[in-house]
């Protein structure tokens, strides 16, 4: 790599952002900051900038920009505030930027980074699954480069011919089965949010933490993987791999079978898509087959993780479903991380949305945010009636 590439980074305060930020560290010489975003971490995000020496750094609740500006006096660190803000930062012009906002506040901010052309790492999920075609047709348009983040899908990106996709046969996405893996129909009835947080081997905020419990986190990422690689949904399988070691694989027409292998360390697929085309050394846990002895595989269970089903039918039925899906889904979790919902609940509620709601398909992003804002009401609704 020649000169400093110049960096931008959408959620930084959060769990990818500070990974991304980690290898940036050890790497100073190689990148430069331009803008760096938080939510209402004030303190974290004006830490972060000065430590980095950003250009600007950007705080999305609009009533913090006074405490923000306070933090950076006297540092020449631009301070900017609100949502506007946000998405003004995404078309920085950075030639890598990292969209790492969790959420839907990440759909606007992504497509604003896809239109500017570059290249963008993403790892918001939620983006793909709600907007997925139009996303995709955005960075089409400009030429942008969108490398994966999520670990299953940089894996699929490593191992997949782009060049020449008809000879992939299928994509197995790997799932670790979250902390409830082994856990029976009746206790998981009264899992508590500490317990669905607690993954075993994934160290990850919250509401990503609870979707690995139910498994909607491999939902999402089914969908994630039919907009990122031309394969269809029928292509694309899910095994669960307790250990975590093989992030996913390909399987091409011969019968040949590429996988990706590595520690369960983000700052893995993180450093690969930070350095790519080139690769950058990381401080992660080097494999070790032999210390590891085996490596186990076995189907989901379909009853007691009713998630991957209501994603592979939102994926079925597309148009508005996977947005549906997405945003019933970030109110049932929440509802569960306050104790106001009980866990099985969660795919309860979000089937019940999908069955309920059924708007024309979305084309644009402001008819995606209307249909994740009606499909919140909904379920929102339904969660008072669930607790009542
Ligand atoms: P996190 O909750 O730790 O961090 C989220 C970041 O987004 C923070 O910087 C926060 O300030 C910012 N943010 C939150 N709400 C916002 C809003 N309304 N407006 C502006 N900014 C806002 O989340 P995370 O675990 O880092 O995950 C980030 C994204 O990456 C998610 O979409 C997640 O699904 C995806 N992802 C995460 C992991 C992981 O290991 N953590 C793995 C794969 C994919
Ligand atoms: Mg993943």
């Amino acid at each position: 790599m020649t000169g400093r590439r110049t960096v931008t980074i959408l959620g930084a305060t959060g769990s990818v952002g500070r990974s991304t930020l980690d290898l940036i560290a050890r790497n100073r010489e190689r990148y430069e900051i331009v803008a760096l975003t938080a939510h209402k971490d004030v303190a974290g995000l004006a830490a972060l900038a000065k430590r980095f020496g950003a250009k600007q750094a950007v705080i999305g609740d609009a009533a913090l920009l006074a405490g923000l500006k306070e933090a950076l006096a006297g540092t020449g660190i631009e301070a900017a505030a609100g949502e506007g803000a946000i998405v003004e930062a995404a078309a920085s012009g950075a030639e890598w930027t990292m969209a790492a906002i969790v959420g839907t506040a990440g759909l606007k901010p992504v497509m604003r980074t896809l239109e500017g052309g570059g290249t963008v790492a993403l790892a918001n999920k939620e983006a793909l699954v709600s907007a997925g075609a139009l996303l995709t047709r955005a960075a089409a348009a400009s030429g942008a480069t969108l490398l994966p983040v999520d670990s299953e899908h940089n894996a699929v990106f490593q191992c997949f011919d782009r060049a020449r996709p008809e000879g992939v046969r299928r994509i197995i996405l790997t799932a670790s089965g979250g902390p409830f893996r082994t856990w029976p129909l009746e206790r998981m009835r009264a899992a508590t949010a500490a317990e669905a947080v607690a993954h075993p081997n994934w160290s990850m905020g919250a509401k990503i933490s609870v979707d690995s419990a139910t498994l909607m986190n491999k939902g999402l990422e089914l969908i994630e993987a039919f907009h990122l690689f031309p394969v269809g949904a029928d292509a694309i399988e899910i095994v669960v791999h307790p250990q975590s070691v093989i992030h996913s694989l390909v399987e091409y027409v011969d019968g040949s079978v590429l996988g990706q292998l590595g520690a369960p360390d983000m700052r893995v697929p993180i450093a690969h898509t930070l350095a790519w085309p080139e690769r950058m050394a990381t401080p992660c846990e080097r494999l070790d087959l032999v210390s590891l002895g085996r490596l186990d595989f076995e189907a989901p269970d379909p009853v007691r993780f009713p998630a991957l089903g209501l994603a592979r039918l939102a994926l079925a039925q597309s148009g508005a479903k996977p947005a549906i899906l997405n945003a019933a889904n970030e109110i049932a979790v929440a509802s569960f991380l306050e104790s106001r919902i009980a866990f099985l609940d969660i795919a309860s509620l979000v089937s019940e949305v999908l069955a309920r709601y059924d708007p024309p398909a979305p084309l644009s992003i402001d008819d995606v945010l209307e249909i994740d804002r009606e499909a919140r009401h909904v379920a929102a609704a339904l969660t008072g009636k669930i607790h009542a």
